[in-house]
């Protein structure tokens, strides 16, 4: 039983059930993509956004905003150690770290593996969100809320960027896609990254989650001038996530300073400085996220 882009799943037919993922406006729309929902686990409206958690078979929950699949159990690590834990390589020992977004909990887990950590700022629009994410995904946060290093803030992300001046080491934008009138919207901006910039020490990196690079080039290349107009260092890096349908992920870094490849000995004396060993993130995946096929380097380059 098909579900048209968004719809409740109220009033649905009995589980399973085929939920067709709405996409953002400017993908190709000429696609849609269905995913079969074994258990509805959770549904409510928030003051901001329809918050779903799906028991979707092989992704194991899922949870969705405004019908778009956020984040699933089974593959999340691939996104989160993207946007969380490349960027906290880079820059080396990270001691304090703000995330805008990252209701799920994924980023944070990602940056209180540092061992050089003090402190991770995390400012989410919607209390709902986390609260939903630590009670159906307990496996992307795992605990990183009640991490004593951790200080949630429920605001907006944009009213709270602008408080903090050369504070954090690394800065990063975790949001929801930006859709015709959603919440995130303003903070896909040359004037929130320029606030971010203000935010961020003299040699702090941005991260950004920057969409489907197969199934929206232009908007990345857009997004990409954007961030260059804030930082005069940005790079791209690609990854497949399963879950996202997506074809190659865009994530971009931007920085006011040049920012290195690190060696293959750099980066293991940095990994020495986290918990764990990473489940997608390797000195290899980091050289190879930075390399583009011609087709879409021309794109890029448009
Ligand atoms: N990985 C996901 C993706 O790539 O689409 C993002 C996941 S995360 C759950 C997105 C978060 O952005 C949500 O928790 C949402 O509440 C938050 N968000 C949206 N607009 C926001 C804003 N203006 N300020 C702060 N958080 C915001």
């Amino acid at each position: 039983m098909a579900q048209g882009p968004g719809l409740s799943t109220e009033g649905r037919a009995e589980e399973p059930f085929w939920f067709t993922e709405s996409l953002p406006p400017y993908w190709d729309q000429n696609l849609r993509t269905q995913v079969r929902v074994h258990r509805v686990l959770h549904e409510e409206r928030s003051p901001y956004q329809h918050i779903q958690v799906f028991e979707l078979g092989s992704f194991g929950p899922v949870l969705l905003l405004d019908g778009i699949v956020q984040t699933a159990a089974a593959d999340e690590f691939v996104y989160h150690e993207m946007v969380a834990l490349l960027p906290c390589l880079q820059v080396g020992q990270p001691r304090e770290v703000l995330i805008i977004g990252g209701g799920d909990g994924g980023a944070l887990r990602q940056v209180l593996r540092f061992r050089s950590l003090r402190r991770a700022v995390m400012v989410d629009l919607d209390e709902r969100v986390i609260e939903v994410s630590r009670r159906f995904l307990p496996s992307v946060s795992q605990g990183a809320f009640d991490d004593p290093r951790a200080e949630i803030i429920i605001g907006d992300g944009q009213e709270w960027v602008r408080r903090f001046r050369r504070r954090f080491d690394v800065a990063i934008i975790d949001l929801t896609d930006p859709t015709s009138d959603g919440p995130s919207n303003p903070l896909y901006s040359a004037e929130f990254f320029r606030d971010v910039r203000r935010a961020l020490r003299a040699r702090g990196i941005i991260s950004v989650q920057s969409g489907s690079l197969t199934y929206q080039a232009d908007w990345v290349r857009k997004l990409r001038a954007t961030l260059a107009s804030a930082f005069p260092y940005v790079r791209l890096h690609t990854a497949m996530v399963p879950s996202y349908q997506a074809g190659l992920y865009a994530f971009l870094l931007g920085s006011g300073r040049p920012l290195q490849q690190l060696t293959r000995a750099a980066f293991q004396r940095r990994l020495d400085g986290v918990t764990g060993e990473p489940q997608y993130l390797s000195y290899d995946i980091y050289r190879a996220s930075m390399a583009l096929p011609p087709y879409l380097a021309r794109v890029l380059s448009g």
